[in-house]
């Protein structure tokens, strides 16, 4: 933590060099009306232009004109740029990866560990674009075939939420691209920075494309800058076919039915309220690891976040005063120097949050270690906070919500079939885990009567997913898939082709209609 005495941090000289290093044009941040600050001191680091309602809605029109020449482009050469895209990400990791926690307020190797994501999202994506795979349907009727075909499907807009600036948009860009789509991104008002420099990578990686003869038109790929009235015109543009919005679930409530109601897709990544299991038979040190890192890393600020913890009775008193010791000492402060483990909040609504749902459960009688605000030395415009371990009787009030601050409440059970219906009795279904060595409760909280998430682990924690398995969750988390596994497909339109071969028109049922 740096003392009082010590010049203050500031990034006023590191963010224009980073991005100048990424390839942003300063006009883009300099003498903008939008203010991009830094979690982790609080002070602005760039005034952004914003992107006018007009200039969206023909940004998308160019992209809707470059999705009807990008469709035509082989899928593989298609995989050629987004190929590029991984190699500018890998040349420019440390820098974008030190943005992102200047922007986000992330430890080093989470900044750099987004980027990898990205990274590893591109790769997957490249072999993707070769295997875009469609069926062959056996048919009933004699000389023809069946089969389906997967085309691009058009303009995909992508919203996204601000704790996972870029990796998100990549897992969304990387497969829409490969499957011939253009894309439209309105990042968190946030975080425009790292916005920004994403869309200078790419650019780059378009000119390498073009220079070695590749052909991707003009308006392929377009930011808009701004709060949720930008992301409105994505939203209710008829040439956006597809909505991919990550963020709250009071976000997902007002932008799921208004593409619904213009008959387009979306693919919703909503909140979470994300659970494990202690059991009798788990490994406590390997458990212990697991629940720290789930419920406080990244200050709480995932998704995928561990917030609520359900301790077996019979070990309760000794594991739970092991996790109390960790709340007390893990290291909170400044996210960029080596051993803190806990980074700032993003922002003043972000600690208020906290403190009114503290306040809640200790109005229910909860008893909670941690959850003050912490000086790290940066003044009143930085918001940092101890984790709250909150010991609470019942599952009730504050924890059927998801407050997005490193709040963990852990509630005493007996019974494992009443911790399952438990477990399941929020409205949010993301991610979840069960710690135990007993493999009858483990394939049970795995089976179709075990947990109701998108996201069910074992010995593992809920947080921390890989690019290969399709990401999302149920309910309120919105029920859309993305990343890995078959995610692809929401990407794309299916066609089903049935081709007569022969000499006559046998007709499907039996169906006789001869004239
Ligand atoms: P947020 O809902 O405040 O904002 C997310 C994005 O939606 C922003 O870009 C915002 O400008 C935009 N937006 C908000 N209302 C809109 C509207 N009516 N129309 C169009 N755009 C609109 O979320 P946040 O605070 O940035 O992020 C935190 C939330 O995101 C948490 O709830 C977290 O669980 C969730 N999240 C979910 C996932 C997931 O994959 N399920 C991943 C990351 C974050």
């Amino acid at each position: 933590m740096p003392s009082h005495s010590s010049p203050p941090l500031s990034f006023a000289a590191e963010v224009p060099a980073l991005l100048a290093e990424l390839g942003v044009d300063a006009a883009r941040y300099t003498g903008g009306a939008l203010k991009a600050r830094s979690p982790i001191t609080g002070e602005i680091i760039a005034e952004v232009s914003g992107t006018g309602e007009a200039e969206a809605g023909a940004a998308i029109a160019r992209a809707h004109a470059a999705f009807l020449e990008w469709r035509l482009v082989p899928a593989p050469r298609r995989g050629e740029l987004v190929r590029l895209l991984g190699e500018e990400l890998r040349a420019h990791k440390e820098r974008l990866g030190r943005l992102v926690s200047i922007e986000v307020g992330k430890i080093t190797s989470e900044g750099f560990g987004e980027v990898q994501e990205m990274i590893d999202i591109c790769d997957f994506a490249v072999g993707l674009s070769r295997q875009l795979y469609g069926l062959t349907i056996a048919t009933e009727r004699p000389e023809h075939r069946m089969q389906e075909t997967w085309h691009p499907l058009g303009v995909t807009g992508i919203i996204s939420a601000f704790n996972f600036p870029v990796a998100v948009w990549s897992w969304n860009a990387a497969l829409a691209l490969v499957a011939g789509n253009a894309i439209v991104w309105k990042p968190s008002e946030k975080t425009p920075l790292t916005a920004l420099a994403t869309d200078a990578l790419l650019d780059r990686a378009l000119r390498r494309f073009k220079a070695e003869g590749g052909s991707a038109p003009d308006g392929l790929s377009a930011v808009l800058i701004g709060g949720r009235n930008v992301g409105e015109v994505l939203v209710d543009h008829p040439q956006v076919p597809l909505v991919s919005a990550t963020g709250s679930t009071a976000m997902g409530r007002a932008v799921g039915p208004r593409v619904a109601a213009r008959f387009g897709r979306t693919i919703l990544e909503l909140g979470g309220n994300n659970a494990a299991i202690v059991t009798p038979t788990a490994d406590f040190d390997l458990t212990l690891r697991g629940v720290v890192f789930a419920a406080m890393g990244t200050a709480g600020q995932r998704c995928t976040t561990l917030r609520r913890l359900f301790v077996h009775d019979s070990v309760y008193d000794s594991f739970v005063p092991r996790l109390r010791k960790a709340y007390e000492s893990v290291p909170v402060g400044n996210p960029l120097e080596e051993g803190n483990l806990v980074g700032p909040l993003i922002d003043r609504a972000a600690f208020e949050a906290q403190q009114a749902a503290l306040a809640e459960a200790r109005a229910a009688g909860a008893s909670v270690t941690g959850g003050g605000r912490e000086d790290a030395g940066f003044g009143p415009d930085a918001y940092y906070v101890r984790p709250a371990l909150v010991e609470i009787a019942e599952q009730a009030g504050p924890v059927e919500k998801e407050t997005f601050a490193p709040i963990l409440y852990v509630i005493r059970y007996s019974d494992f079939d009443a911790v399952l219906d438990l477990h399941n009795a929020v409205p949010q279904g993301l991610s979840s885990s069960i710690f135990t060595n007993d493999v009858r409760e483990a394939e049970t909280f795995l089976s179709a009567r075990g947990s109701d998430c998108g996201i069910a682990n074992v010995n593992i924690g809920p947080s921390g997913a890989e690019i290969g398995g399709a990401f999302g969750g149920e309910k309120e988390t919105g029920g859309g898939r993305e990343s890995g596994s078959d995610a692809w497909k929401a990407y794309m339109r299916r066609a089903t082709n049935t081709i007569n071969y022969g000499r006559t028109l046998p007709l499907a049922q039996g169906v006789k209609f001869d004239v």
